[in-house]
């Protein structure tokens, strides 16, 4: 694992699509769907995922990867459903994490029957448990680390080792650390995801997805994803690539604030339990600490009995109620009623996903802003 020092730089500069004709300090945006096939554009069309801006952005998510090559998709699922449709088949067989984001495990049991592949779900990842369900016919592993809600974290180089021994391909979704907190490939993952419309994008305001990985792989990749189609568009691209660039500030302070806010929110009489990685009570905070830099800024907590949940969402005046996260603004939700709503209260008991747990997505807004939101909504939740 090797820290990009000067990802400040890398953010900025990496992939640069210089404006050569008038000297702009910005990179122009070509639009065309069209090129002069005589011309230097031969070929060049948005599906393909090669058009000047798509190519450049694709560098810099490479760079802050520490990757050969990377594709730009129009949302998370997307770049998801191409990584899983292109080096699955029918026949074949996935390890998963059992946590994972709702709509990649959606996708697992809406559309992989039809294809004819199967999956096994873990609860834990681990030796005796990857051993346990590998098959004769499994050929991927996929992990999600930090997950959500719960922050749990899964050791990716034990997961890669595994892999190696038994030749099957790894997938991550990365999206909860970003690319400033954790970089997979390092750690010998093979295909790194994200969902650009979180961290990268970190304004709520683009949907977007990458995979990252080796130059082969990502060719094998493009082969598939240019028949699916999923390809973002060149407006939207220079929205993500002009984003990227305070991608380092904005989580390396979100990640300060959030580690001060779960330090804080931990010793606090009305929280019954904070689940964030970078915490010493963590059980696996140790792991946490090895692979990634900084343990980024998604929480969850429960709170105790004595305090109206809902009033405390009401209450809240800076921290909004929403549905996505990693955006500049603070965001909360109880996932019980969205993200995990569709399971049974038993299911969420069993995954130790309680009704009153809330999902907290720390913003760039100062610390004292936070603790003083929190603190006058808590006040006014109290039962009497
Ligand atoms: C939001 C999210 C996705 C899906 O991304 P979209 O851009 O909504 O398609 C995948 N994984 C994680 C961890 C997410 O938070």
């Amino acid at each position: 694992m090797k820290k990009n020092k000067n990802v400040n730089y890398t953010c900025v500069h990496a992939g640069e699509l210089k404006d050569t004709i008038y000297g702009g300090a910005t990179a122009p945006i070509y639009t065309s769907t069209t090129y002069d096939y005589r011309g230097p554009g031969t070929n060049l069309y948005p599906r393909y995922f090669n058009t000047p801006n798509q190519v450049a952005l694709a560098q810099k998510i490479s760079a802050l990867e520490q990757t050969e090559a990377s594709l730009i998709f129009g949302s998370g699922m997307a770049a998801i459903s191409a990584v899983f449709m292109a080096f699955l088949k029918s026949g074949d067989h996935v390890i998963m994490q059992r946590a994972i984001y709702g709509g990649t495990s959606h996708f697992a049991a809406a559309e992989f029957e039809r294809v004819g592949i199967t999956y096994t779900m873990l609860e834990h990842i681990n030796e005796d448990t990857m051993k346990q369900a590998l098959q004769d016919n499994t050929k991927m592993l996929y992990i999600e680390t930090p997950s959500n809600p719960l922050l749990e974290i899964t050791d990716i180089e034990k997961v890669s080792a595994f892999a190696k021994a038994n030749s099957l391909i790894t997938a991550i979704d990365n999206t909860f650390a970003s690319p400033i907190n954790q970089n997979p490939a390092s750690l010998g993952i093979d295909l790194v995801i994200h969902s650009a419309t979180k961290y990268l994008g970190g304004h709520s305001d683009i949907c977007a997805g990458t995979v990252s990985g080796t130059q082969k792989h990502m060719e094998y990749l493009w082969k598939t994803a240019k028949n699916y189609g999923g390809s973002l568009s060149d407006v939207t691209v220079h929205l993500l690539e002009r984003s990227i660039k305070t991608l380092a500030l904005r989580v390396k302070q979100q990640s300060k604030t959030a580690l001060k806010l779960a330090r804080f929110l931990e010793k606090h009489p009305d929280m019954k339990k904070v689940n964030y990685p970078g915490l010493k009570s963590h059980p696996n905070h140790q792991i946490a600490k090895k692979q990634m830099y900084a343990y980024g800024g998604m929480m969850s907590f429960e709170l105790k009995s004595h305090i109206d949940h809902n009033d405390f969402l009401e209450e809240l005046k800076v921290i909004k109620p929403a549905l996505s996260l990693a955006g500049v603004e603070s965001t909360i939700l109880s996932p019980a009623l969205t993200s995990h709503s569709l399971m049974t209260a038993e299911e969420r008991a069993q995954q130790g996903i309680s009704d009153r747990l809330l999902r907290f997505s720390v913003g760039i807004e100062e610390l004292n802003i936070l603790v003083d939101d929190l603190e006058q909504a808590l006040e006014k939740s109290r039962k009497r």
